[in-house]
């Protein structure tokens, strides 16, 4: 499914900094001395730096600790147990794109053992009994996976046109002016591209076109005016 992408070095605390770090009375001026550099522009609980003791390192925006991946993954959405791995930025479009691909797959079983469904309660009994079987395992779980792909889908769907991840859907990002889940919203075009990129061509194609580094994110207007 391809790397969601993990901290970059330039976010992780040098040696110098890490012993100016351990070794002083107030390790947040320290930290906010490093972010400073950085670009970081979401804070911790109480207007804290964003740092996490694990990676050493600050965390850029949107990125979180992944505890199964043990790492510092980039605009985490979700550790996917399905396949054993964390969705985030690197890899959101194909996973977007994966449920797109597995609903059109679900539909075309589900409707193409319609038919035979159909036939078996009205009574076509002609057809041998372990083959009404086969068709009618293979309808219901052709049409269950559907049902739930369709709304793990939507959910995301309804997630990529307002820019926000899994986890900002229950916990918005804080800014300088507070917790806010639409500080990144841009619009719902724009939020598309920032995932699938401006090409149309390749947009239902399994290629990676989501654009930047996964470490910096454009604000909503309104979000820096307010600042
Ligand atoms: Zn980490
Ligand atoms: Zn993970």
């Amino acid at each position: 499914m391809g790397r969601p992408g993990y901290m970059p070095k330039s976010f992780m605390l040098t040696y110098e900094n890490f012993e100016r770090y351990e070794n002083c009375d107030n390790p947040q001026e320290v930290l906010k001395d490093i972010a400073k550099d950085l670009p970081v522009v979401t804070y911790a609980n109480n207007d804290t730096v964003r740092f996490c003791d694990t990676c050493q390192g600050i965390k850029p925006d949107r990125c979180h600790h992944c505890s199964m991946c043990q790492q510092c993954v980039l605009k985490m959405d979700h550790h996917c147990p399905w396949v054993n791995n964390c969705v985030g930025w690197g890899n959101y479009k194909y996973f977007v794109l994966f449920l797109f691909y597995a609903i059109l797959y679900t539909m075309y079983v589900a409707l193409s053992s319609l038919k035979y469904f159909i036939k078996f309660w009205s009574g076509g009994h002609h057809m041998k009994v372990s083959s009404n079987l086969h068709v009618l395992f293979l309808f219901f779980v052709a049409a269950m996976f559907s049902i739930s792909l369709w709304s793990l889908f939507g959910f995301h769907i309804y997630l990529l046109l307002s820019n926000r991840t899994t986890l900002e859907s229950f916990r918005g990002p804080i800014f300088q002016h507070g917790p806010d889940k639409n500080g990144f919203n841009l619009g719902r075009s724009n939020n598309f591209r920032q995932v699938f990129g401006n090409n149309k061509w390749k947009w239902f194609l399994p290629i990676f076109t989501t654009p930047g580094e996964g470490v910096e994110f454009p604000v909503r207007m309104s979000t820096s005016q307010q600042v």
